[in-house]
């Protein structure tokens, strides 16, 4: 392996970003062991990267379980002898105002968003720590930096994913690097999952200027790409339109 060919594990692969950011680490010569729950989609989107020509296996994953996670990043590390990058990218935001008092929905976003991630650093850190090196790549969003109406829960959930980067950045063993991406508004099926009438509503407008799911692959595969020495802490990446 040179050190351009790196191991790296995706969660959430299935759609959006997680799948972007597949085919271009892919394409980019790095081997990706990817997971999420809809595995007819992993296991069409493994057939195209190996059909190019790059290295792509699949399991099953819901993040939510520190058990599947522990599997997932074992799983891979028997596939591929190491786990040199996990980009914990999982997330859903059913977005609705506090009012509507949706407490199922803020459960999910707590449960896939924020025990998700400390999930996937559970599972990855010792191996990485065994192996004397690592990268974790957080996905947050630039609801890590500010709240808007209708995103209070979701906002905290990203909060939360800075703050553990940032924690996991100041204590994480040496060799072991830490970054966090956080996209601007993006072309995926994340906004699907919005049941409450006002926040669809509101999210069509940023739609209309979202960032190809591609455009965030490319800022992951940046970091991905530094060599070990540089540790790429923050990274955010917004549309140049304006809403
Ligand atoms: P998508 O909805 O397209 O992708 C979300 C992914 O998360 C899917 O692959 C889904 O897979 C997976 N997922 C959801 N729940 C679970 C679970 N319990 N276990 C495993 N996987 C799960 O949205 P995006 O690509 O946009 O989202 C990716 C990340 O980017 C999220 O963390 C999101 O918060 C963040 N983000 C997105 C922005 C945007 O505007 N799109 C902006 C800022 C941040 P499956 O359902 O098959 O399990």
């Amino acid at each position: 392996m040179t050190e351009h060919e790196k191991v790296v594990l995706i969660t959430g692969a299935s759609s959006g970003i997680g799948e972007a950011t597949a085919r271009r680490l892919a394409a980019d010569g790095h081997r990706v062991f990817l997971g999420a729950r809809r595995t007819e989609r992993l296991e069409t989107l493994c057939h195209d990267i190996n059909g190019a020509g790059g290295t792509a296996a699949f399991r099953r994953l819901d993040v939510t379980s520190a058990e599947d996670m522990r599997s997932f990043v074992t799983a891979a590390h028997e596939e591929y002898g190491r786990v040199d990058v996990l980009v914990n990218n999982a997330g859903v935001m059913p977005l609705s105002p506090l009012e509507a008092l949706r407490v199922d929905e803020w459960d999910r976003m707590l449960d896939v968003n924020v025990r998700g991630v400390l999930y996937g650093i559970a599972a990855a850190l010792p191996v990485m720590r065994a192996q004397g090196a690592g990268h974790v790549i957080n996905i947050a969003s630039v609801g890590a930096y500010e709240v808007v109406p209708t995103a209070a829960v979701y906002c905290a959930t990203k909060f939360a994913v800075r703050a553990i980067s940032e924690g996991l950045r100041q204590e994480a063993a040496a060799g072991i690097r830490v970054t966090l991406v956080s996209p601007g508004v993006t072309e995926s099926e994340l906004p699907d999952s919005i049941t409450d009438p006002a926040a669809r509503e509101a999210m069509a407008s940023y739609r209309a200027v979202a960032l190809p799911a591609a455009a965030v692959a490319d800022t992951i595969a940046f970091a991905v790409s530094r060599p070990p020495e540089v540790d790429v802490n923050e990274l955010v990446v917004r549309p140049a339109a304006r809403t």
